[in-house]
């Protein structure tokens, strides 16, 4: 148990467990290592937190398959599977303010964007998934010849799961419960840099009364627990989400282990389009959220923004202004828009993309340094004049950097969305319902929002094409991922 120090104001006591959850066991690591998780806001640490390697992981796959051959989770029925996760939600739901505040602490995120967003999808997918727990089944099936045919929806058996840190709850709301609510068994490696609500998520999954085995919770780092779970031969499918760079690592060690199921949830640099017949007001307001949104480090920003030649100066115009009315600064402050990003290396980083755009000869309008004196904190920044070569335009930086790029026509700008290796979202603002259709329909990718961005529901799929992933996540696409289909066959 580690306590917390929350600023008073808020009046919690925060307090989590900081080892591993194995077989429903609080346990050290076997080598007795922990490492620091810090508060990007001061860049001071938490709390040490035990660290899984490869032998930790193998503890916790045993459990795991064990729960799942010979334990209880086999014989559970699949409502009780569904009650189980609809009293997750519940205890998610009671303990949704100190969730948020351990969310905020350990990531950055604004406690605002936590009670918000990431508390609420959390808990609706524990419930949208709860639902489909008894409701997910075969077919009988009219083959030829004198048989009796149905297929089954089965589990998949021991699923590895590894997580990002940009919405740390959020990860575990789009693995676990569809993972559970088809009876699989579950080794969750959390990122690094935020394991925080993951611990905590464990004692409610304890309290809750799931099974030993059941969800195994490991916090590591991802060269060697992460690796540890990809390359592993008794785990039966691995689902990540993160870097593009690693998601080619996990298909690897899966292709050269136990041709493990993968599903992936990758990088991406959506295109965001602007008509000039949009409402201008609410593009601009929704383009800065679809860029900004916790620091810009959100999968699906809308990091490529086009707009149309006719309308490009207005909208740079407003947008530079918009940015720099953003507020930055204490993510507990409730009047606070943007927090710090999430450590040191990811602040070097999105600082260097910010040098390498005024050097490739875009246009800094504002923002481009570090906002603060302490944390990791950069100001919301704009660049104009950008081309599609430039590698902002290009490449993902996960900041708080917007990059603004002028078009022409609709069958120029389909072609320019479409030439990336990446295909996760794209966002499209107009009020002709033509060009609204032209852009659904031929932009490739896994999401596309009309006249809106990060619109998220438990029950609306969200995945990428190309390399931003394989597989969906949420609504009932994602039961695929965590189902193998059986076809029974039977002479009469
Ligand atoms: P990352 O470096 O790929 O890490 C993601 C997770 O993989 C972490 O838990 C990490 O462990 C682990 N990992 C690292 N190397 C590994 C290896 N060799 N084998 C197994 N696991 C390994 O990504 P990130 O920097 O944390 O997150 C940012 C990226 O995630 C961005 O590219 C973003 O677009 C993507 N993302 C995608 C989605 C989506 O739904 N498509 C959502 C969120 C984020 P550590 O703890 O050691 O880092
Ligand atoms: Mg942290």
């Amino acid at each position: 148990m580690a306590t917390l120090a929350a600023p008073p104001s808020h009046g919690q006591t925060l307090a989590t467990s900081t080892k591993l959850l194995i077989d429903n066991q609080w346990v050290p690591s076997l080598s007795g290592k922990t490492f620091a998780t810090i508060n990007p806001a001061t860049g001071q640490e938490l709390a040490q937190i035990a660290e899984a390697e490869a032998a930790d992981v193998d503890r916790a796959v045993r459990s795991a398959r064990n729960a799942f051959e010979r334990g209880p989770w086999r014989r559970t029925p699949a409502t009780e599977r569904g009650r189980l996760l609809n009293k997750l939600a519940d205890l998610l739901e009671k303990h949704a303010d100190e969730m948020a505040l351990l969310e905020s602490l350990d990531n950055g995120m604004p406690l605002s964007i936590a009670r918000a967003v990431d508390l609420p999808l959390t808990i609706a997918q524990f419930r949208y998934f709860a639902g489909w727990a008894d409701k997910n089944h075969g077919k009988t099936i009219p083959i030829n010849g004198d048989y009796f045919c149905f297929t089954r929806h089965e589990a998949v058996g021991v699923c590895g799961q590894i997580t990002p840190w940009n919405f740390p709850l959020l990860m575990y709301g789009m693995k676990l419960p569809p993972a559970l609510a088809m009876g699989n068994t579950v080794v969750l490696k959390p990122a690094e840099q935020t394991p925080l609500t993951a611990l905590r998520l464990g004692e409610l999954i304890l309290e809750a009364g799931f099974p030993p085995g059941v969800v195994n919770i490991l916090p590591g780092f991802g060269h060697t627990a992460g690796a540890a779970i990809a390359q592993h031969m008794d785990v039966d499918k691995v689902a990540f989400t993160g870097s593009t760079e690693v998601g080619h690592l996990i298909l690897r060690a899966a292709g050269a282990s136990n041709m493990k199921r993968v599903s992936l949830e990758l990088g991406g640099k959506s295109p965001n389009i602007v008509f000039a017949d949009a409402n201008m007001e609410q593009a601009i307001e929704g383009c800065h959220f679809g860029l900004f949104l916790n620091q810009g480090q959100v999968c699906c920003a809308g990091s490529r923004l086009y707009v149309e030649e006719s309308a490009y100066d207005e909208f740079v115009e407003k947008s530079v202004a918009r940015a720099q009315r953003r507020t930055v600064g204490d993510p507990l402050d409730p009047t606070t828009e943007q927090g710090p990003q999430i450590d040191s290396t990811q602040f070097e980083k999105v600082l260097s993309y910010i040098e390498l755009g005024q050097a490739e000869g875009a246009k800094l309008l504002c923002g481009g340094g570090r906002a603060g004196e302490q944390g990791y904190f950069i100001q919301p920044t704009v660049f104009t004049d950008v081309q599609d070569d430039m590698r902002i335009a290009r490449e993902e930086i996960f900041g708080p950097v917007m990059s603004i790029i002028k078009f022409r026509d609709i069958e120029e700008v389909i072609e320019r969305a479409n030439d990336t290796a990446y295909g996760l979202a794209a966002g499209v603002w107009t009020r002709d319902i033509g060009k609204a259709h032209a852009i659904a329909n031929n932009v490739r990718a896994g999401t596309i929002w009309v006249n809106c961005f990060d619109v998220f529901d438990a029950a609306a799929p969200f995945g990428g094409f190309k390399q931003s992933g394989m597989g969906r996540e949420m609504g009932e696409y994602a039961l695929q991922q965590y189902t193998e289909v059986k076809t029974v066959t039977m002479k009469l």
